[in-house]
């Protein structure tokens, strides 16, 4: 456990402990190693959000797989979507003709998925789902189709296990809901 003297002062309450997402990720693998059977799927990571869930997923996952990365961004500092998705890094694969599985940390708006699909439908992939491990739907505003996912989530700003706030509290083991009065000194700054 990271030694984070100020952890209790920014999280709320837990919202799922390590053996929920470890029970998560088992039931997706079972699922995704069924769907992949007889594939040799390139499973993209949305960084950095992503890493913690991906390296938990494919080793859950009896697949023979390959592994790239990719960075968007809509979010920067901010706590809500810019509703704008920018492309930071790109994958170093080609994905023509490749069954493509994506794995995001969280869909909100959906915006950025509907962004990364788009991106890899276009350069020619034979197919493009995505995983993910946290489906908030209350501000979804795109259509985007969300293949698997771990759990639903309410409308509220989540932390750890990948998923940060200012780009830090990513290395918590559980995730955690952020204390509303945390977001409000933020959106006052
Ligand atoms: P979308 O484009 O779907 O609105 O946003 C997706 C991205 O926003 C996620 O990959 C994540 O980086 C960020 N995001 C959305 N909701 C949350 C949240 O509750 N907590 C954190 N830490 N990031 C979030
Ligand atoms: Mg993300
Ligand atoms: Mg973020």
């Amino acid at each position: 456990m990271p030694k984070t003297d100020n952890i209790n002062s920014i999280i709320d309450h837990k919202l799922f402990t390590e053996e929920d997402i470890h029970n998560m990720c088992v039931k997706l693998g079972k699922q995704l190693t069924a769907d992949y059977a007889g594939k040799k799927p390139l499973i993209v990571g949305a960084l950095k959000g992503a890493i913690f869930f991906l390296t938990d997923l494919v080793r859950e996952m009896d697949v023979k797989a390959e592994i790239d990365f990719l960075d968007v961004s809509s979010y920067g500092d901010e706590m809500e979507s810019s509703g704008e998705v920018k492309l930071i890094s790109d994958l170093a694969t080609d994905v023509k003709d490749r069954d493509v599985l994506i794995v995001e940390d969280i869909v909100d708006t959906g915006l950025t998925l509907e962004y990364m699909k788009n991106l890899l439908k276009k350069r020619g992939a034979k197919s493009v789902k995505c995983c993910v491990l946290l489906n908030k739907e209350a501000n979804r505003t795109s259509d985007v189709e969300v293949e698997y996912y771990g759990s639903k989530v309410g409308n509220e700003f989540v932390v750890g296990y990948g998923l940060d706030f200012m780009n830090y509290y990513r290395n918590l083991r559980y995730i955690g809901v952020l204390k509303p009065e945390i977001i409000k000194l933020v959106n006052n700054k």
